[in-house]
């Protein structure tokens, strides 16, 4: 090789780093409704549904965080929830049957949270993560009882910056006749994947691109065909996962050096 070459394989490094780290974002990959296996959740004989989203990501190495649903865990379904612990991914809490904080109050939402509680003894990883069922925080003295609670047991709220809104393409999908699934996948699949890309660009406008973004999606019969399109439509776009701690801890951290700076400029001025 010429000397020539060499100093121009040179620049092209130091310009190919130099645009990944330019444009590098970050994202963390969540998913709920965990353990999934049929179309709805507690059907038997459908496990390759779960190892089939699990496969995806495992293939692209991207970490995840997965939030179960305590009551809907069937019979021989902690294995998959310990297998997909076993491949790394961190499991956090979705409730005990996917109650909604804006339709009952604190009471009966922190019963089923305590079930929840019992029956993820040594399911869940540590830092211990909760995700409110329809994003639903409540309100008023509901909202803070609850918060309160979760605060107690030591549980990090996981918000959510990106969602894919996948229930509604996965709706679409159920809607069609087992038999036609497959023909009409594909165009389910590409209307899933314009409406993520649109909804990346709209995050990107309000966040910022130094802000770490959260993905949610579900654990779903369309996620089973299509979760791996999704990580490499991320990754087409220069984003690199990371965990869901490292996206909170980046976070805080720019947080932090926005109110300083704000403070800064308040002292000056004065
Ligand atoms: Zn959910």
């Amino acid at each position: 090789m010429s000397k020539f070459h060499i100093a121009l394989k040179g620049l092209i490094f130091i310009a190919v780093c130099h645009l990944s780290y330019a444009q590098e974002r970050l994202v963390a990959l969540t998913i709920d409704d965990l353990p999934f296996v049929g179309p709805v959740n507690n059907q038997k004989g459908d496990i390759n549904r779960f190892t089939q989203l699990v496969t995806q990501i495992d293939e692209r190495q991207v970490p995840a965080t997965g939030f179960i649903i305590a009551g809907s865990i069937a019979k021989g379904q902690d294995e998959l929830l310990t297998y997909f612990k076993q491949k790394g991914y961190s499991l956090g809490n979705h409730t005990y049957t996917h109650i909604n904080l804006n339709r009952v109050g604190a009471t009966r939402y922190i019963a089923d949270l305590d079930k929840s509680e019992e029956r993820l003894q040594g399911v869940l990883t540590y830092p211990k993560y909760f995700r409110y069922p329809y994003l639903a925080e409540g309100r008023g003295n509901d909202k803070q009882v609850v918060q309160e609670y979760l605060q107690n047991h030591d549980y990090v709220i996981a918000p959510v910056t990106i969602d894919s809104k996948d229930y509604k393409f996965n709706g679409r999908l159920l809607a069609v006749n087992w038999k036609h699934r497959e023909e009409r996948l594909e165009g389910i699949k590409k209307d899933y994947l314009t409406y993520i890309d649109k909804q990346i660009t709209e995050a990107e406008k309000l966040h910022g691109p130094e802000r770490p973004e959260i993905l949610l999606v579900h654990a779903n019969l369309l996620n089973s065909h299509a979760m791996g399109e999704v990580i490499d439509l991320f990754k087409n776009r220069g984003y690199r996962f990371i965990s869901l701690e490292e996206a909170l801890r980046l976070q805080k951290e720019q947080d932090l050096a926005k109110e300083k700076a704000k403070n800064q400029v308040a002292y000056t001025q004065e």
